[in-house]
């Protein structure tokens, strides 16, 4: 299966007449963006479309994770240029700059993109709550719009996009339950939610009902089932082997698939209590560091729901966030007699994969000695 490009997919965007702003990190207000007249695109797993990193380099250290520097490279490439604007929230330290570093980039190159953002508190629930603070940002970030883009907002038009999302997320949920019966391949399901990033919701919806229309029976009975966990999905060809070396991909803790489809808030006229809802009790992810408690609860609870026999960890290199969290993972999964793999993923993770296989399949074996709980 053959990963769509990014570029070729914004590109076809704006032939249609559309305006796209690039959004990062994780958990843009895409439904706002969409209600306004601007096309979401969630910019992460670029690897595909940025053949080196030379301008990102002039930024960004090395050991910086590979989603920002290809997210940047991207940026300020070129490709940059088809984006209307973009988009970016207050995140981990390798992000926490780079709003200022694009600004400067852009302005030093001639090109005329308004960088919109605003502050996500990162306060605990418990003691302190940030909710007027969240609707007061939302609510200036939509006068910044209406003001560059000469447009206005609509608390009916917000309605029906965040509908339009929800219906989306319950797709997405549809068609992760027919995963973990083996009725659809994670592979497939990956390609198409996270194609889904650099669309339009109208086409995220057709794409979704398209992929559950191809669910099947499941070709074999007995599988060990796992969760997969990390940023970003493996690579596709990693996938497929995870796949083909019989795992059942039971549920998926990873931020651009379950963290970002796991919770659609209710639907409101009013995004400045959408969004404090949505930031308060979206699924955990390590990003959010408020929500560092409610995490590992919400870790083993898909591992207890999804009846998983182990976990594989697709590391993000250099995600402090991810890294930080790891180690008690381990442990606790050691405590509960849990197996689980640790693969890591970085740059110059592109092809050559062998030494990846290698451990999966080793994997394979070892949990196969596991009791196997699996028997839909
Ligand atoms: S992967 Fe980790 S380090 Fe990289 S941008 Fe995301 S949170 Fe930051």
């Amino acid at each position: 299966m053959k990963e769509k490009s990014v570029e070729n997919q914004i590109e076809k965007l704006k032939k249609s007449g559309e305006k796209v702003i690039g959004c990062f990190p994780l958990y843009p207000p895409v439904e706002l963006f969409a209600s306004m007249g601007l096309v979401p695109a969630v910019l992460w797993n670029l690897k595909k479309d940025v053949e080196n990193l030379s301008l990102s380099d002039l930024h960004l250290q090395s050991y910086a994770c590979s989603i920002a520097r290809e997210m940047l490279e991207f940026i300020l490439s070129d490709k940059g240029e088809m984006f209307d604007a973009l988009f970016a929230y207050n995140a981990c330290d390798t992000l926490r700059n780079l709003p200022e570093i694009v600004v400067s980039a852009n302005k030093k190159a001639k090109r005329d993109i308004p960088l919109f953002n605003i502050h996500i508190p990162q306060v605990n629930r418990q003691f302190s709550d940030p909710s007027l603070y969240i609707e007061n940002e939302i609510n200036s970030l939509i006068k910044k719009i209406e003001a560059h883009f000469d447009t206005a907002f609509s608390g009916d038009t917000f309605t029906e996009t965040a509908t339009a999302y929800s219906l989306m997320r319950n797709l997405v949920q549809e068609a992760e339950i027919l995963v973990s019966k083996g009725k659809l391949s994670f592979l497939s399901f990956c390609e198409t939610v996270l194609s889904g990033y650099t669309a339009s919701v109208k086409e995220q919806i057709d794409n979704l009902h398209k992929l559950i229309s191809r669910a099947s029976d499941p070709v074999m009975r007995r599988k060990k089932k796992i969760i997969i966990s990390g940023i970003i999905p493996p690579p596709l060809p990693v996938i497929e082997k995870i796949e083909d070396s019989g795992f059942l991909i039971a549920s998926n803790d990873i931020a651009s698939l379950k963290r970002t489809y796991g919770y659609s808030p209710a639907v409101t006229d009013n995004p400045g209590k959408y969004y404090a809802d949505l930031y308060e009790n979206s699924f955990p992810c390590t990003t959010l560091l408020y929500q560092g408690d409610k995490r590992i609860k919400a870790f083993f609870d898909l591992i207890d729901l999804s009846e998983a026999d182990g976990v594989i960890f697709a590391g993000e290199k250099f995600c402090e966030y991810e890294y930080f969290e790891f180690p008690y993972l381990e442990k606790e999964l050691k405590k509960r007699g849990i197996p689980y793999l640790n693969l890591e993923f970085g740059t110059d993770d592109r092809e050559n994969f062998e030494s990846h296989f290698t451990r999966i399949e080793a994997f394979a074996e070892m949990i196969s000695m596991h009791a196997v709980k699996t028997d839909f």
